[in-house]
């Protein structure tokens, strides 16, 4: 078995046809991506019904199988990161909408929201959702 249907067994979901389509569209990118985005690749490998992609996503969100971000441009953006990856924060184009996954070095949203000084919280932190906007390299170099 592979691990997103393990992942899906874990959530109480079947690892349908549908359902594992749709997680490995989105594992290993390091992107955010809209739904319309997913839909447009899974079409790439034969036909998929939007519908089903919506509330797939929607129960994906749910159970965390999936992180749901809301974009500048307000609509969400869905993307899945690595195991070892976890909660991330974002940095969204606000002229391409491209939305990335800040991952690794690149993830700044832990320490600008824990200062190394800063006392413990008074419970158990379960997600943190820090969008930095501004303009991506692609932009800025098209632009000359
Ligand atoms: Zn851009
Ligand atoms: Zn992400």
């Amino acid at each position: 078995m592979t691990s997103n249907a393990c992942l899906l067994r874990e959530n109480g979901m079947e690892p349908t046809d549908a359902r594992l389509r749709i997680l490995e569209a989105l594992s290993g990118q390091h992107i955010a991506l809209r739904a319309q985005d997913i839909l447009k690749a899974l079409r790439a490998n034969g036909p998929f019904d939007k519908v089903t992609l919506y509330r797939t996503l929607e129960a994906f969100a749910e159970r965390s199988i999936v992180q749901r971000h809301c974009a500048g441009d307000r609509t969400y953006r869905y993307c899945m990161p690595a195991p070892d990856e976890g909660m991330h924060s974002h940095f969204y184009c606000t002229r391409c909408g491209n939305m990335a996954c800040l991952t690794g070095q690149h993830e700044p949203g832990m320490g600008i929201l824990r200062p190394m000084d800063a006392a413990p919280l008074p419970g158990r932190l379960q997600a943190v959702e820090i969008r930095l906007d501004g303009i991506c390299d692609a932009c800025l170099s098209r632009q000359g």
